[in-house]
């Protein structure tokens, strides 16, 4: 089982670079024509929209070394950049490739304050054990590589409004400052959809699937790839029900909500990655 799926993500990985054939990214949802999605929110944990303007190739943007999710047409380009919950707030530039030499364009980042929560859950899954921490050590590295893949962005990347992937109260649980069983934490990288154990989660924009298994902390777990390093994550599902590879329209379904991994009860853990970046996935819905 633990070999098939790194040697699924393995072949992923070295097909990542283009579009998969058969891959048919369907017709956008309605969510989808929406130009302004996703808003932006240039704050740690939200996304700076930046405007390259027009040129017939798709311009090239880099954070660093990761490459950013380069959205529009020819008559009007936009970067779109996942600012980390860990950034300082000031001055910020993405390095842009067009028809001309490479230039740097400066953004600037503003201060958010992200309020603190404190959670009660099963102490094995705060103060880990020896062999606990060492599969969470192997885990993370797998993640690590599912999370640096860049496919080609989707041919119709112009809008990405995404339909929400479960019915149910939506937390706004997103960036807060967490502390376990009276231990700080990570801050909360997502959204948390309550909703019974056994309701369906489908896709909230169409993807390939990109990685599936059964995690530490985040239990059942689903990595989708929406092209150009745009990337949704599903967590402590009670049922997966697709497969490395399988390509999903908008509303297919991919699995079943649950309470594996570290919870305090059945819910969706819905994440949004942007150049490697846990990004408010709010950001990418009708408001
Ligand atoms: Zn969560």
């Amino acid at each position: 089982m633990h070999w098939n799926r790194r040697n699924a993500l393995h072949r992923l990985l070295l097909g990542a670079m283009s579009v998969a054939p058969g891959m048919s990214m369907g017709a956008p949802p309605a969510a989808a024509a929406d130009p302004a999605l996703p808003r932006a929110l240039p704050v740690p944990g939200g996304i700076a929209r930046i405007p390259l303007g027009a040129h017939a190739q798709r311009p090239l943007a880099h954070a660093g070394e990761v490459p950013l999710l380069v959205i529009g047409s020819p008559a009007d380009w936009t970067a779109l950049v996942g600012i980390p919950l860990a950034a300082k707030a000031g001055r910020a530039a993405l390095r842009v490739k067009t028809d001309g030499p490479e230039r740097e364009v400066p953004y600037t980042i503003a201060a958010k304050a992200y309020a603190q929560q404190k959670l009660q859950v099963a102490p094995r899954t705060v103060d880990l054990s020896a062999q606990d921490l060492a599969r969470h050590e192997r885990e993370r590295v797998h993640q690590q590589q599912v999370m640096a893949v860049f496919s080609s962005p989707m041919p119709n990347a112009e809008a990405l409004g995404m339909q929400a992937p479960v019915a149910g109260p939506r937390s706004s649980s997103f960036g807060l400052r967490r502390v376990f069983n009276g231990q700080p934490r990570q801050p909360h990288s997502g959204m948390d959809i309550a909703a019974p154990t056994g309701t369906p989660i489908t896709a909230p924009l169409p993807g390939r699937v990109l990685d599936t298994g059964d995690y530490f902390f985040n239990g059942g777990t689903v990595w989708l790839d929406h092209g150009g390093g745009l990337l949704t994550l599903y967590c402590h599902l009670s049922a997966i029900d697709v497969k490395s590879g399988d390509t999903l329209r908008t509303g297919d379904r991919l699995g079943a909500v649950g309470a594996t991994g570290r919870v305090t009860g059945p819910h969706l853990h819905w994440g949004v990655l942007l150049n490697r970046t846990m990004v408010d996935p709010a950001l990418f819905l009708p408001a």
